[in-house]
């Protein structure tokens, strides 16, 4: 088992699903947790079961798409702990059906504040503080979305394909510097997101890339997170600017 004990992890949206997931596998893992959600007190609650598990756990109220409160988070995680090993920027919004005709401004702005700038606001400060620490990994969360188009899904697609552009662009200018950067592209995973999208009337497409997923299910939350763990960890050390699908095979489809 990877071991990160004495370092210290920072996930966003982590109140749920997936980054959720990350917050508890880390903390199993020995490091102390920084856990980001806008959602305060859902991200309050995380914390706290994994404090009373006898982990270190810090909540952070946090919107991603907001430079301050990401440069305020950077700083609390630091300030608290003393140092930031592993980030793993995973927050991230679905966006409303729509065929590109037809979407709007609105939906196209949401999307990719959260989605984008967001990651490219967290890496921001993250690498400032591991520029100067010397060391650090960082993982981002893009999507079998990064990978193929998706019809009326095009700003989120357009969004988890730019993630994959910055992974690779920090991870050439820090490569020499000991800081790595890499993606995970999650395929269909069960969690709140995805009862999001059965609520808004996908539950037959959902149904549907199931029965395509080679593996014949869904993923779990934790399979992805483990991924995670690995990028971020040592047993990594020669891994950067890639992006690894964990879909149960389907992007071979
Ligand atoms: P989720 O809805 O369960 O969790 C997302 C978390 O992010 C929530 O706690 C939410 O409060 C938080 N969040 C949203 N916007 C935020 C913001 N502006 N600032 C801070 N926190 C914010 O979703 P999930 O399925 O666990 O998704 C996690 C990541 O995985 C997302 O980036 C998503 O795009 C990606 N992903 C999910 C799937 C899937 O099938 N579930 C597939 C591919 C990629």
């Amino acid at each position: 088992m990877i071991s990160y004990d004495g370092q210290v992890a920072l996930v966003t949206g982590a109140a749920s699903g997936i980054g959720l997931a990350a917050a508890r596998a880390f903390a199993r893992s020995g490091a102390a947790v920084a856990l980001a959600d806008w959602n305060a007190d859902a991200v309050e609650q995380a914390a706290a079961a994994l404090t009373a598990e006898g982990h270190k756990a810090l909540a952070i109220a946090c919107d991603v798409a907001d430079d301050a409160q990401v440069e305020a988070m950077i700083a609390q995680t630091v300030s608290h702990f003393g140092r930031l090993d592993a980030a793993y920027n995973n927050a991230g919004v679905q966006n409303v059906l729509a065929e590109t005709a037809d979407t709007t401004g609105q939906n196209y702005d949401r999307v990719m504040s959260v989605n984008l700038r967001g990651i490219w606001s967290c890496m921001k400060f993250e690498l400032r503080h591991m520029r100067r620490q010397g060391k650090g990994a960082i993982v981002n969360c893009s999507s079998l979305g990064g990978l193929v188009g998706g019809a009326e899904r095009g700003i989120y697609h357009a969004a988890k394909h730019g993630i994959l552009g910055f992974t690779k662009s920090a991870a050439l200018e820090y490569a020499a510097r000991g800081i790595r950067v890499n993606a995970v592209c999650p395929g269909l995973i069960w969690t709140p997101m995805a009862d999001q999208m059965v609520a808004a009337g996908q539950g037959e497409a959902l149904k549907g890339m199931e029965k395509s997923v080679p593996m014949g299910r869904v993923g779990r939350p934790e399979e992805i997170a483990d991924a995670v763990l690995w990028l971020c960890s040592d047993a990594a050390s020669y891994v950067t600017g890639q992006s690894i699908s964990v879909d149960g095979g389907f992007i071979m489809r």
